[in-house]
């Protein structure tokens, strides 16, 4: 298993997350739907471990993480999990294959950063940016930098991919392509992806929907 919920539970002033279980493997590709304030975010952030729940236990890799310290966290997040957002957050100042790199600065072990280095260039062809690697996030388009982040969330070929509402500032051409790159790579990289969205048209593309209702989980039929 890469990741699993049990029972977990998120209260802040109001109970957001209801004893949530479900399990995440290699090559899933699941939807999480549901209005703002559902808890989506909620969700996906303890499942990336940047959030601890209230109750209840996340196991990365059937071991579960309640015990490391925040230093552990970090660096099984950096290895193991990536994440992309609604707004790419790539680093102005940075080249696209700079921006892209930035996950693998921690490692020193030379032969391992050239790989990585390898892996971002087949990546970068892969998303059609092959003739932006040198250009600064400001000479993008919007949908340019969204597709280098999800090279970023790639470059250290994580287990589990996380998507919070990636098509949420794109025009709608833009979002359909971003939809179909992220179901093109959970096939050819065999990664879990856990995709959060209030768009159905981008949840249909995943294999399995659930909607996020009054804390609970529950599995939407596809047509
Ligand atoms: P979604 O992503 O579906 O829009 P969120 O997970 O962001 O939903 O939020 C779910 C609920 O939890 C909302 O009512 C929100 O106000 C509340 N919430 C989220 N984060 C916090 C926080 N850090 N402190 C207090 N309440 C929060
Ligand atoms: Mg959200």
């Amino acid at each position: 298993m890469l990741a699993e919920l049990q029972q977990v539970s998120k209260h802040y002033d109001h109970q957001v997350l209801n004893e949530i279980s479900f399990t995440i493997n290699r090559g899933d590709s699941i939807a999480i739907v549901g209005p703002s304030g559902s808890g989506k975010s909620t969700l996906l952030n303890i499942l990336g471990t940047l959030d601890r729940p209230s109750s209840g236990r996340v196991l990365l890799n059937d071991e579960g993480i309640e015990s490391l310290d925040d230093n552990k966290l970090a660096g099984i997040r950096n290895q193991f999990i990536g994440f992309v957002f609604q707004l790419h957050y790539l680093l102005p100042q940075l080249s696209l294959l700079e921006n892209i790199l930035l996950p693998v600065l921690p490692e020193k072990n030379r032969s391992l950063v050239k790989a990585a280095e390898q892996r971002a260039y087949r990546l970068i062809e892969r998303v059609g940016l092959s003739n932006r690697i040198k250009h600064l996030p400001g000479q993008l388009s919007v949908g340019e930098c969204q597709r280098a982040a999800v090279v970023r969330a790639l470059i250290n070929n994580p287990g589990l991919l996380l998507a919070d509402e990636p098509t949420g500032s794109l025009d709608e051409e833009n979002a359909t392509a971003l939809g179909t790159l992220l179901t093109e790579l959970n096939s050819e990289e065999k990664m879990g992806m856990v995709v959060a969205t209030h768009s159905m048209e981008l949840a249909r593309r995943m294999k399995v929907i659930y909607r996020l209702h009054l804390g609970r989980l529950e599995k939407i039929e596809k047509e």
